[in-house]
């Protein structure tokens, strides 16, 4: 697969194809704030549901780099704004990508380097080469708020080429060069886009609110879960379902909660003897799902800098 279809694909898994439509047409003409918009993202997630809830053929993996961001957006449903500085070990993540090559026969769908921002991370280059070296074939990318990416020099681009590792960009209403960002992609031919396409519209931040008393039925949250069998993150170890229960220790540390993660909330990758079984992991609801009021999803709010307060993910 060349570049160009490696980031549609990165798009594919983060927007299904129904809530794209939603996000791509609809917001044209039924404003994002609307009952009406919300009742039609349900209705898309119930239908992307459906599809995703079935087990994988094979594995795609996010790599949260860093868990901390440059940019403090408000609701971010990775709590960057809360999380403390962290740098993924490399020789922690070398360990993961060599056991998963071993599941998977060095076949993965996709890599997506995330964060936080991952551009903070001082190594992500040599992640980008072990990626490689253990996935001949697998689509990587990574995605940025972009803040980072007008400063990158030669030697980024170059491993971008070397490693075709293409660059999915999300758009807020910040100041950022596009112009000069996409003639230097096209001078080292690397694929870069923003998350949805270049016609996506500026984005304004969704609020998928948290149930401190944790009493949301099991199922119905994990039904209508857009990062179902599609957020799969990787870190230190173990394999995560979603970014809400992977990064949730920054919401618990910074407000004084304790929404508890369990271990049958994730799944040890050494402790698998297939990757079939973290296939039939993925699609069983969790028990952390209790916490996610998914159906009370706010749609619409205007991008702004976290004020860091519950309300913004409660
Ligand atoms: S850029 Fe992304 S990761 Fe960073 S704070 Fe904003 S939403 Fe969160
Ligand atoms: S905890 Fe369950 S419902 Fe919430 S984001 Fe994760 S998988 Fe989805």
């Amino acid at each position: 697969m060349n570049q160009q279809n490696a980031l549609l694909y990165a798009h594919k898994n983060y927007y299904p194809q129904a809530l794209r439509f939603v996000r791509d047409h609809i917001v044209k003409i039924i404003p994002e704030k609307s009952p009406m918009f919300k009742w039609l993202c349900v209705i898309g997630f119930k239908i992307a549901a459906k599809n995703k809830h079935t087990l994988r053929t094979s594995m795609k993996i996010d790599i949260p780099v860093v868990e901390h961001c440059n940019l403090s957006c408000k609701c971010c449903t990775a709590f960057g704004p809360l999380a403390k500085e962290y740098f993924l070990d490399v020789a922690s993540y070398r360990k993961d990508m060599e056991r998963l090559a071993m599941l998977t026969n060095n076949r993965l769908e996709s890599v997506c380097f995330t964060g936080g921002e991952p551009l903070l991370h001082p190594r992500l280059l040599e992640m980008f080469d072990i990626a490689r070296a253990f996935f001949p074939v697998a689509e990587l990318s990574f995605m940025t708020n972009g803040v980072l990416l007008v400063k990158m020099e030669k030697n980024f681009w170059e491993h971008c080429r070397k490693n075709k590792v293409c660059i999915g960009l999300s758009r807020y209403p910040i100041k950022l060069d596009m112009d000069r960002l996409r003639k230097t992609a096209e001078l080292y031919k690397v694929r870069l886009d923003y998350v949805g396409g270049s016609k996506t519209p500026i984005k304004a931040m969704w609020k998928y609110p948290l149930d401190l008393a944790g009493k949301q039925p099991l199922s119905r949250s994990f039904n209508i879960c857009n990062q179902v069998n599609s957020c799969i993150r990787m870190k230190e170890g173990k394999i995560y379902p979603c970014n809400t229960i992977a990064c949730i220790e920054h919401f618990n540390r910074f407000f004084g909660k304790n929404l508890e993660v369990t271990k049958d909330d994730s799944i040890e990758i050494r402790n698998v003897t297939s990757i079939h079984e973290i296939y039939a992991f993925l699609i069983k609801p969790k028990p952390f799902c209790k916490y996610c009021n998914r159906a009370g999803i706010q749609l619409g709010i205007p991008w702004g800098v976290s004020k860091k307060e519950i309300t913004e993910w409660v």
